[in-house]
């Protein structure tokens, strides 16, 4: 028995439940519910479509939260990895490889990065912040601004950064020192960055969880010309926003010569392999971090290194962002052309979007939709989110906006039972 053990706790049998048939009961067994229950249990994929295990079929609008850039089983990552995996599949943070070293800079060259600027690669999103906030820290100055409904990750430091409350209370005390502004008041930003002790201001681009966002470029624009001003590093988190889902490769870059000082990557980037990145722009925000005060084990793994660079290859090769403005602004017009009642904007850009609701039935539309064969998600109770592959065609998202109205009525149906 192992120390510590209740005297009579039985013991865990594996596989409990046989064949697929048990699965969801295995789960409930055998990992932590910190999601709920999982809506499907998925068995393959390929391109942008993904099937359960009894076979049925889904459209992944979804992609993973905004991961899955090339869709499922994409030929050059397959390749990539197989190449990368029979080549050389992980080496200690003591030796370099090639494509670690060739997705850096390939990153620099597509932010527009200056001389002196450079990567820290990581495993996740949260862990892309956990980076930036000790960056931050090493300013020496003890205040960082987050903005309200931000959302950075669940890591103590990302969640320190991250607005709400009910991720924030079960865990506190979390890292100190972080402040949150109401985002787009520009009034609010210059009063808190006027003592000049403000280490790092936290933004994303378009608030993804918070139910697809967008700051808007006069913010964003505020944004920086303030902390240009007061010596305070501009932290964007493009971690949902970033590696073409907005039809740039970075969302920032829509507005014209903004850049941030420190950008955090995830998601996209490795196509649905692990791997996040931090970039820091100049090389005064580079020495932040001195040897030896940062790492990670897998971090720039050459696997996930190379999923990277088939990523970033094939949005080149196949010209997939501006396929993305082009299927992004109609799918956008459609939605809207449909003058549904229920319907009051879209937000976001590219193949980021969040449908408004006129009513908090979300949650509801979403489920309907699973019948119906779509994956998407409700971020908030009045938002329909997209973030499909960038490589769906305006066909398959066509077959979506048909059947939108028919989803809607079935979730006021749902709701009025
Ligand atoms: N930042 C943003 C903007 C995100 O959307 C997310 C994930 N939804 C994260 C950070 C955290 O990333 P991860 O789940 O990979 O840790």
């Amino acid at each position: 028995k192992l120390p510590g053990a209740a005297p009579d706790a039985p013991v865990h049998s594996a596989g409990a439940g046989e064949g697929t048939g048990g699965l969801a009961e295995r789960y409930r067994e055998a990992l932590l519910p910190v999601f709920g229950s999982p809506q499907r249990i998925l068995a393959r994929g390929a391109g942008v479509r993904v099937w359960d295990t009894d076979g049925t079929e889904y459209l992944d609008l979804l992609g993973g939260i905004a991961v899955n850039a090339l869709g499922h089983a994409h030929p050059a990552i397959l390749s990539a990895l197989t190449k990368q995996a029979e080549t050389l599949g992980h080496v200690s943070n003591f030796f370099a490889t090639a494509p670690q070293i060739e997705l850096a800079e390939k990153l620099l060259t597509l932010a527009g990065a200056p001389a002196g600027s450079g990567v820290f690669f990581a495993n996740s999103g949260s862990e892309a912040n956990e980076a930036a906030f000790k960056i931050a820290r090493r300013t020496g100055r003890p205040r960082i601004l987050a903005l309200s409904n931000s959302f950075h990750g669940r890591t103590m430091g990302a969640l320190a950064l991250t607005s709400k409350e009910a991720y924030r209370a079960p865990f506190e005390p979390l890292p100190g020192g972080v402040e949150f502004l109401e985002a787009g008041d520009e009034r609010a930003l210059a009063e808190a960055l006027a003592p000049g002790d403000v280490a790092a201001v936290f933004a994303e681009p378009i608030q993804g969880e918070a139910g697809v966002r967008p700051l808007g470029g006069e913010y964003l624009r505020a944004l920086r010309r303030l902390t240009r001003d007061h010596g305070t590093l501009l932290v964007l988190d493009e971690v949902q926003t970033g590696m073409g889902r907005t039809g740039h490769w970075f969302a920032h870059q829509a507005i014209e010569g903004l850049q941030p000082d420190v950008m955090t990557l995830a998601k996209g980037l490795g196509g649905g392999f692990p791997v996040g990145a931090v970039l820091s722009f100049g090389a005064d925000v580079h020495d932040l971090l001195q040897p030896g005060q940062h790492g990670t084990t897998f971090g720039g793994n050459p696997l996930a290194a190379a999923a990277g660079l088939a990523v970033i290859g094939t949005l080149l090769e196949e010209g997939l962002l501006e396929h993305v403005r082009t299927v992004g602004a109609q799918v956008s017009a459609d939605v809207l052309a449909l003058e549904h009642p229920l319907i009051t904007e879209v937000r976001g850009d590219g193949l980021l979007l969040g449908i408004g609701l006129a009513q908090p039935i979300a949650k509801q539309v979403a489920a309907e939709a699973l019948e119906a064969g779509f994956i998407l998600n409700a971020p908030d109770e009045s938002t329909l989110r997209l973030a499909p592959p960038l490589i769906i065609t305006s066909a398959d998202l066509d077959t979506f906006v048909a059947a939108l109205p028919d989803l809607l009525t079935a979730a006021t149906a749902d709701g009025e039972n």
